[in-house]
């Protein structure tokens, strides 16, 4: 592997748009791209041909199946392989592989989540090729991604919706850059780049643990001696074991035409980032569900697990995804960056202006999109953005904004390569401002901006949904007007004024960490949903319903089965914790700890036998702390159990997830409090599970 070169493998399994050209006849070719580019529906006669010329170069490469790969409800992906094979009589078979086949699949679709969308006995679903993301190879397999339904039509899958909302803001893109004279623009596109951050531990260490095999983190773990505090793990040197990961993850992921450009360590033992460089949102995400699946395949070649969870080890930062997302016009132009010209500069300032709006009107919508149980556990610690949606310019941006809304002068006298924008009021730009704050949750980053609230766990689809929604509003909105008025030009200053004057208030580039942003957020009207079942219950308002079914992207009845989905989803999660604490407990923690009891007490007698007046303060003073820390323990286990039990019994999962929220999880909290305390009071020999700092400091 080591001799081989990036240009010779990358994207060598990937029925890529070269494969096509060279594979396909002409005009099938031609008609194919037309599909990609305008998303209308495949000829039946061209997919036969395509499905042949897929099956060639697939079984050509070593494929004998082919899959529909989905991306169902679960947050995970899901495939079922079928070999290529059609008996033909005499004992012989041929590799076939039909048209029909490649366009549609039709998995029993019964346990997979629909949120009620389906009637039990209307078990069947079915999948639909999505032309515009690339089939690939992997495991001797054809990999077709599609869209999953059912069989009502409705979504079932966050393919569907997005591919949706990427036609919703060309659509509205289109006409914006129709206004400032772009006529040759076809499509206005979203890219994203996804930094993803993950854990490397021992697999040995991962296997004594059935909180990190059950649930992906630690629930109970008193903190090691030494934590991040000396800054010596980010950036740092990568170990052997942890690089020859890297190396092998690069080249798998480069076959798959998957552009994984940077990597390193991150601030917390044992935390790394992987970033590609950006692409078309919906290939980014399928790519960055393939990273996250060949993370956790790879580390165990290596004697390694990787884990994705949000938050794997309490004290110590936790892991998020830093989805980078930019616009731009399918001719190359970035509409997130500050122009050449003062009309590009005017237009970028429309852009930022309904970016701006989309994230004040819908907060809430994109606070849900990085709501999950696992990611509450890292929002507002101090290494994440708090559960307040805000927006970072960088000092330059900020001063033009004010000047704007206040209708003053700006002037910068420091930089001399100012462009002019020619219209009163609105001031020049300087390029590529460097200002960084590493707090914000919605950062302007020179062309694009970083939304760093989701979960490393999470499919990144839905926070793209919203976005991509939420700006496609905002740009409708602005068409609307633009195009209606008599003196373009005035309207065009008076719309950007007026819209960054409504909502200043998303604005803030202080320490987003800090308690007083907490409190000024409040005090600017700025929603704050702590937990992710406060951010759920939003998902289904009034506006958020309109704002979906006015661009389809989601019906309302989707919308329901959604919101169904994420409370029914947050609650097993916080089922399968409590029950995994109560089991570790009692089977694990207790038996241990009463054993060390039982030791320091039988040497007490021997000490005393052997030596009557024997000073056996240090083993009496443990006994007792352990003996009493053992009652306390043994009666938050019998509190944790009743509202466990509780929550079970709830019909509603609504219902369970608030319970969950407000009565399980600090039960929770006080279980791990008293055995953290066992645990720096035992013997290292008698601890039964791998502490805090054998496993992050072990790799
Ligand atoms: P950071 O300092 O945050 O690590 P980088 O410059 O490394 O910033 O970029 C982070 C990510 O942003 C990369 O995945 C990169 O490809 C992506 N990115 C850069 N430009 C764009 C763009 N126009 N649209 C979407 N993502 C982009
Ligand atoms: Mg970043």
């Amino acid at each position: 592997m080591d001799t081989e070169r990036i240009s010779d493998i990358f994207a060598s399994e990937v029925f890529s748009e070269d494969v096509m050209r060279e594979r396909l006849p002409k005009d099938v070719y031609k008609s194919l791209l037309n599909t990609i580019a305008t998303g209308k529906e495949i000829d039946a006669g061209i997919a036969d041909v395509v499905a042949g010329a897929m099956k060639d170069w697939a079984v050509e490469h070593g494929a004998t199946h082919f899959t529909h790969w989905f991306q169902p409800l679960t947050g995970v992906t899901a495939e079922k392989h079928d070999a290529f094979l059609t008996p033909v009589g005499g004992g012989k078979a041929i590799m076939e592989f039909s048209g029909k086949e490649l366009i549609k699949g039709e998995p029993d679709a019964s346990s997979f989540p629909s949120g009620g969308l389906r009637a039990t006995f209307e078990a069947r679903g079915y999948t639909a090729w999505d032309p515009a993301s690339y089939a690939f190879i992997k495991d001797k397999s054809l990999y077709i991604p599609t869209a999953f339904c059912s069989y009502t039509g409705e979504a079932l899958d966050t393919k569907t919706p997005l591919l949706r909302s990427m036609d919703a803001i060309s659509a509205q893109g289109l006409r914006i850059v129709r206004l400032f004279g772009d006529n040759t623009a076809k499509r206005v596109t979203t890219t994203v780049g996804a930094e993803q951050e993950y854990f490397l531990i021992d697999e040995e260490d991962f296997k004594a643990r059935r909180d990190l095999f059950y649930c992906g983190r630690t629930l109970f773990g008193a903190p090691a001696v030494k934590g991040q505090e000396l800054e010596d793990h980010y950036f740092g040197a990568l170990r052997p074991r942890v690089s020859a990961f890297m190396h092998e993850l690069d080249i798998e992921l480069w076959k798959l035409g998957i552009s994984a450009k940077t990597k390193h360590n991150e601030a917390a033992p044992a935390q790394h980032e992987l970033a590609p460089i950006y692409c078309t949102t919906n290939i980014a995400v399928d790519n960055n569900l393939l990273t996250m699946e060949f993370m956790k395949t790879i580390a165990p070649k290596y004697g390694m697990a990787c884990l994705l969870a949000e938050k794997p080890f309490a004290g110590i930062n936790g892991s998020g995804k830093h989805n980078n997302w930019s616009l731009g016009t399918d001719t190359g132009i970035n509409l997130l960056k500050p122009g050449k010209t003062p009309a590009e500069n005017k237009q970028f300032l429309l852009i930022l202006a309904a970016v701006i709006k989309a994230v004040d009107d819908y907060q809430d919508l994109l606070r849900i999109s990085a709501a999950t149980a696992g990611n509450d556990c890292r929002l507002g610690g101090c290494e994440a953005p708090p559960s307040i949606i805000s927006v970072f310019l960088g000092d330059e941006l900020d001063m033009i904004v004010s000047s704007i809304v206040d209708g003053s002068e700006y002037s910068d006298k420091k930089n001399s390569k100012y462009m002019s924008l020619g219209i009163p009021s609105i001031p020049n730009i300087r390029r590529d401002t460097a200002d960084r704050n590493r707090t914000s949750p919605f950062a302007f980053t020179g062309n694009k901006f970083e939304f760093r609230m989701v979960g490393s766990s999470q499919n990144i689809a839905l926070a793209n949904i919203v976005i991509n929604t939420a700006v496609a509003s905002s740009l409708s909105d602005f068409a609307d007007e633009l195009e209606a008025a008599e003196d373009f030009e005035a309207a065009l200053t008076t719309l950007i004024s007026r819209t960054f004057r409504e909502h200043k208030r998303i604005l803030f580039s202080g320490n987003s960490y800090s308690d007083e942003w907490v409190k000024e957020a409040a005090a600017r009207g700025l929603s704050n949903f702590k937990t992710a079942p406060e951010a759920y219950e939003h998902f289904t308002d009034e506006k958020n319903i309109n704002l979906f079914e006015k661009f389809a992207v989601m019906s309302e009845t989707e919308m329901r089965s959604r919101r169904e989905i994420f409370f029914e989803n947050y609650r097993k999660i916080k089922n399968i914790e409590a029950r995994t604490m109560l089991e570790m407990t009692i089977r694990d923690y207790i038996p241990a700890v009463s054993a060390y009891v039982e030791k320091l007490s039988t040497a007490v007698v021997n000490k005393k036998a052997a030596i009557p007046n024997v000073n056996t303060e240090a083993e009496c003073d443990l006994i007792e702390r352990l003996s009493e820390l053992l009652s306390k323990t043994y009666s938050a286990y019998g509190e944790l159990l009743r509202t466990e039990n509780t929550a079970v019994k709830k019909s509603c999962d609504e219902e369970a997830a608030f319970y969950y929220k407000s009565h399980v999880i600090p039960k929770m909290d006080t279980l791990r409090r008293y055995v953290d305390e066992m645990e720096v009071l035992t013997a290292r020999e008698f601890w039964p599970v791998p502490t805090y700092g054998d496993i992050t400091f072990r790799v």
